[in-house]
């Protein structure tokens, strides 16, 4: 089935590439092993080549089915210039290219068939199908599949009949948003047959994260853009105007700007996106119906202008800077009056489910940009993922942390205040209410509740309401506050709150958010001889055009930045360089070795520190789909019970599974698998017995433990075991 030719010389001739980035090998692996996969992987992770580098290893075609018919044409022109033969089926072909091509792909021609879901429609396209050589399946972003995700396709639907019309041919799935819902929809609907899954890091390491206090949005927005050289980017904002006035500004103050919304005709839509992917302007100034189709790989910035509805969306659309692995900034402006618009569109949702999780997501959001804590932490937290370090390096908190004050007397304050307004009966009031009472405001609810006559009424005059209103917030993230109530939410005190004021407690606060933020940390940074890698990118511009492709098709920002600092002389050196395969070699390798050595002639050659070696990455566990489940339940929190109640399966079950995930590598805490007592008691019996099977043990206890916890155990005491020297 194979043609034997080894994956790593694939890797090389058609794509350039020395080494595989995580999980890619494991994927490919297991696609020509001819199993089913399922591929859940960030953006910019590398999911192309998963399926891609197996289409070129076996014999026959590959299908793939993904939903944007621009991405099709650009996926292909990438294939193409990297020497592939691969084609696509939508409906922007005419009736005769439409019948030429499927021509050629019965005769065998093309090694990838990408296709538009619609055409899954037709039965007469079903059994065309079936006359051409498939021996795998590929399905691009496969949550597109589900009615829970945030893309979906009703055509989709049909890939099962796709599925039934090749039912010998093994499919892989690729997407980079799965939450579980989805990635069962996928599973079933796909009709998956013990898949081999996979289950990335949804850290991105090249991304800085930033929040910035929003003042003066505009001007801020074209400082930080100004700074940024040629570099790329896209701005979101909330409204279709916004995105125009950003875009106006930006052209006023000399930087090329488009905007992109859905009020936009859908020509203009197309030629503005068009101008952003060809490098013609630098910046996109768009709503979030600019997303899915960019694949865009050097997009250097990502900057929130408005507040995003909740931290999904902030992280797809930051996602979408630095997919080339190069650092990339991601710069949100915040300000708390974009949660109280926000909140007002909320109120106005009629469906109380629907309302009260808006207003769960954007409580979510608003913490993760006031937080002083790191932001990487915040955002994987809030995907069930935890981070190793305290610090990631790479977010303003971790950058530059803001210092402590001394809040102490500011903290009893806040906390007798509520106290207060609670002894004097009535209902509880709000943040806002509660920092008027203290800056001692007229205001007529104040009044009105006598709230004047309190004994702490006017006692922080040397704040204003709104520092007040911002200590308050702090307090309610320290978890000494508590907020209930929808629509007006109102303040409590905590008993550790209460604690705090007893017992006289130092409080230390760490600073507000104030001015505006650097970046210094550059992870994936590629030094280079800037000079040379801008005259490289003129000329990647000039051939891009002549073969009307986008130049990152010709070469990525990577490939110019290596040789930009290896400024290589003859072809073997210029081979050398990664994304440089046979195909581009020969296309475009003597353009650009004449440019490196007419840079010679009239500049020094520079010397650069040697680069880290990508090869350094941890290796992922690969897990069938059903014990895939269960880890995933088991890093959101879930313990045994709950994840056998949800899954539907025997305790025994999700016990066998926490054992397979052990040993593919996963590290369990013990302690949320059974107690110290328990474990003590187990430690013993093992002790005492002479192999390591259960039978034994688990009637020396008498029954008392199950199989499960048995086998539990000794997984998690083989592990610590195969960890000590030897
Ligand atoms: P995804 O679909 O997961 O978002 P892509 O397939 O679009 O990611 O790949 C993102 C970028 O990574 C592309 O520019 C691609 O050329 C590059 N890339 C993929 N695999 C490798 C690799 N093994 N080494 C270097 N670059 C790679
Ligand atoms: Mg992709």
């Amino acid at each position: 089935m194979t043609t034997g030719i080894p994956l790593s010389r694939l890797l090389k001739t058609h794509f350039g590439y020395d080494s595989f980035r995580p999980l890619q090998r494991e994927i490919v692996e297991a696609a020509l092993a001819r199993r089913d996969v399922l591929a859940i992987l960030p953006t910019g992770a590398g999911k192309s080549l998963c399926y891609q580098l197996p289409a070129l290893a076996r014999e026959g075609v590959t299908l793939v089915v993904s939903p944007l018919i621009a991405l099709m044409k650009d996926q292909v022109d990438q294939l193409t210039a990297a020497g592939v033969a691969a084609t696509f089926l939508n409906s922007t072909l005419g009736m005769q290219e439409n019948r030429d091509r499927i021509e050629a792909i019965r005769n065998g021609d093309f090694k990838l068939v990408y296709l538009a879901p619609e055409r899954l429609m037709s039965g007469a396209f079903l059994a065309e199908v079936q006359r051409w050589n498939v021996t795998a399946l590929a399905v691009d972003e496969a949550h597109c599949i589900s009615e829970w995700g945030h893309d979906f396709r009703p055509e989709y639907r049909r890939l099962r009949e796709l599925r039934q019309a090749l039912p010998q041919v093994p499919a892989i799935a690729l997407t980079a948003t799965a939450t579980p819902r989805v990635r069962d929809d996928i599973l079933v609907q796909l009709g998956l047959r013990d898949p081999a899954a996979f289950l990335a890091s949804f850290n991105r390491p090249n991304l800085n994260y930033l929040v910035e206090p929003k003042q003066d949005a505009l001007a801020r927005v074209v400082h930080f853009i100004r700074e940024r050289g040629q570099e790329s980017g896209i701005v979101y904002a909330q409204s279709r105007k916004r995105t125009e006035e950003l875009a106006a500004s930006l052209r006023a103050s000399g930087i090329p700007a488009v905007c992109y919304h859905a009020g936009l005709e859908t020509a203009e839509r197309a030629r503005n996106q068009e101008a952003f992917l060809r490098d013609e302007v630098r910046v996109v100034c768009a709503t979030v119906a600019f997303g899915m189709g960019i694949n865009k790989p050097d997009v250097r910035f990502v900057i929130h202008a408005d507040l995003p509805k909740n931290l999904e969306g902030y992280y797809q659309e930051t996602g979408r800077a630095g997919r080339d692995g190069l650092p990339a900034d991601c710069l949100l402006l915040f300000t708390r009056g974009d949660i109280v618009k926000q909140q007002r569109f909320i109120a106005d949702i009629s469906d109380e489910e629907a309302r009260d999780n808006a207003r769960e997501q954007l409580e979510h959001m608003a913490d993760f940009a006031e937080s002083d804590a790191c932001r990487r932490i915040g955002l994987l937290d809030y995907f069930g993922e935890s981070w190793p370090e305290e610090n990631c390096g790479a977010c303003d908190n971790c950058l530059a942390p803001r210092g402590n004050w001394d809040a102490t007397v500011e903290t009893q304050k806040l906390i007798s205040c509520v106290i207060r307004v609670k002894q004097a009966g009535g209902p509880p009031v709000g943040i806002r209410h509660l920092a008027d009472i203290l800056a001692g405001s007229r205001a007529e609810k104040i009044l009105a509740r006598k709230h004047d006559k309190l004994s702490t009424y006017g006692i922080g005059k040397e704040h204003s309401a709104a520092k007040w209103a911002e200590i308050a917030r702090t307090l309610v993230r320290k978890g000494w506050f508590a907020v209930d109530g929808g629509n007006y939410p109102v303040i409590s005190v905590t008993d550790e709150g209460v604690a705090i004021l007893r017992e006289r407690r130092a409080v230390s606060l760490t600073r507000l958010m104030e001015g505006e933020k650097t970046t210094t940390r550059r992870a994936g940074d590629i030094e280079c001889d800037a000079e040379l890698f801008e005259a490289l990118r003129n000329h990647r511009k000039q051939v891009a055009d002549a073969a009307g492709v986008p130049p990152y098709v010709v070469f990525s920002d990577v490939s110019l930045r290596h040789m930009a600092r290896e400024y290589p002389g003859d072809k073997a050196a210029f081979a050398r360089i990664p994304g440089v395969g046979d195909r581009k070699l020969n296309d475009y390798g003597p353009g650009f070795l004449r440019e490196v050595s007419t840079w010679l002639e009239t500049h020094e050659r520079r010397k650069f520190a040697p680069l880290p070696d990508p090869r350094a990455s941890v290796p992922k566990p690969v897990l069938n789909g059903t014990t895939f489940a269960t880890l995933e339940l088991w890093r959101a929190g879930k313990n045994m019970d709950e994840i056998a109640a949800k899954r539907g399966l025997a305790i025994s079950t999700i016990e066998s599974h926490l054992g397979a995930i052990i040993e593919s590598g996963e590290d369990i805490d013990p302690r949320r698998c059974y107690s110290e007592k328990e474990e003590a008691e187990m430690r013993a019996a093992f002790e005492g017995s002479d192999d390591l099977a259960l039978k034994p043990i688990f009637e020396q206890l008498g029954g008392r433990m199950s199989y499960g916890k048995l086998r539990l155990f000794r997984a998690i005491e083989a592990r610590g075991a195969s960890l000590q020297p030897a």
